[in-house]
């Protein structure tokens, strides 16, 4: 389930108005409504245009497609103001850059063979090595810094025929140079919410529990196969119910400085429609690259726990959210089926079939190692 709601269907305030204008900006929503100006401040109600706006948005960005302005939504917004041009890009440690405008950049940049990693809009160590690499090859200062000097050469040297990726090429490799076993490995396990934040619920059942007891029984058997297995958040037990829980990025930053091999988060999913049902595995992917190794183990978890459920097969799919985009290594978002169904909340309050999910999850993990497959980027 996803965080707080900031703004949805019926708000009306200053911010909604904002909102409007970062969608007008985008070109998903037209400034003038008939003769009414739909920007203008006057124009505060998050009515159905707006609803319909956030939708389109949240489908191009990979991200939940409700509608609803939670953090993750606002967060991405934010970022796709950013035009590349509209401000001098470097890396500044500690906080980087984020914006369309970097992701610009580092497409460009991998485009014309210089590796940045990941094209993730984060302008980190490797973004700043590849634009220094790019500057040194065009006779520029390598400073780093891309400022108008560096935007015109860019500009100038834009190949049209598009090269490999290089990073998922070297995800792949990484994986296969691994000695073919699970034993050795960090394993993160990320189990959602906690403290105050219970995540979705029903009467008696919440999911920040329900995933805490389902990391327990991954953590059990990863020990018992020599894997080491850290968690982002202490038991749900020993979290007052006053605590703030980490947030995605904090977590995404606890796997990377782990040096973790792989991370599981473990979510249970919650909608306003009961009927919603089904088990889900999420990945890093945008429309124009994935993490082929993250693609991977979601679909060995998919196969591995619904060959021991009889959840609803949601299928797996590529998304942007910040715990997958943040972490520098293969990372899945686990939605282990939807506690506001009744079905599904059945099968969640059902201690062997918590254990049919660890199950699952652990072997996935392993054929993981033990399995690895042909080199989908090859
Ligand atoms: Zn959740």
């Amino acid at each position: 389930m996803q965080g707080t709601v900031l703004m949805r269907l019926g708000d009306r305030s200053f911010a909604v108005a904002e909102i409007r204008h970062r969608l007008a900006h985008l070109g998903l929503l037209s400034r003038t409504n008939g003769d009414h100006d739909c920007v203008r401040a006057a124009c505060d109600v998050f009515d159905e245009t707006v609803d319909h706006a956030i939708r389109a948005f949240q489908q191009q960005r990979g991200l939940r497609t409700d509608g609803v302005v939670d953090a993750e939504t606002f967060r991405a917004l934010d970022e796709a103001k950013w035009r590349l041009g509209d401000r001098v890009l470097s890396y500044v440690p500690g906080h980087p850059l984020v914006g369309d405008d970097v992701a610009a950049l580092q497409r460009r940049l991998c485009d014309m063979g210089f590796d940045c990693g990941r094209c993730d809009g984060i302008f980190g160590p490797l973004t700043e090595a590849a634009l220094r690499e790019f500057q040194r090859n065009v006779g520029l200062p390598a400073d780093g810094t891309c400022g108008a000097d560096t935007l015109r050469a860019l500009q100038r040297l834009r190949r049209t025929v598009v090269g490999g990726r290089p990073y998922e090429l070297r995800e792949t490799l990484r994986l296969r140079h691994h000695p073919p076993t699970v034993a050795g490995k960090c394993v993160v396990l990320d189990p959602g919410h906690g403290g105050r934040d219970t995540g979705a619920r029903t009467a008696d059942l919440c999911e920040a529990s329900l995933v805490d007891d389902i990391a327990n029984r991954i953590e059990g058997r990863l020990l018992a196969v020599g894997a080491q297995p850290f968690r982002t958040r202490a038991a749900q037990h020993v979290l007052h119910p006053e605590d703030v829980p980490p947030s995605d990025g904090d977590r995404a930053s606890f796997a990377n400085a782990a040096e973790a091999d792989v991370v599981v988060s473990l979510h249970i999913d919650g909608h306003h429609d009961p009927a919603c049902n089904g088990f889900a595995v999420y990945y890093y992917g945008t429309a124009r690259e994935r993490s082929v190794v993250g693609e991977r183990l979601a679909e060995l978890v998919r196969a591995e726990v619904l060959e021991r459920t009889d959840f609803l097969d949601c299928r797996t799919h590529p998304k942007t959210w910040e715990l997958l985009r943040r972490t520098r290594m293969p990372a899945v978002r686990v939605e282990c089926g939807y506690l506001t169904n009744p079905a599904d909340a059945e099968r969640l309050a059902d201690p062997g079939v918590r254990d049919h999910i660890a199950e699952g999850i652990a072997s996935a993990l392993r054929r993981l190692y033990e399995d690895p497959g042909e080199p989908a980027a090859l």
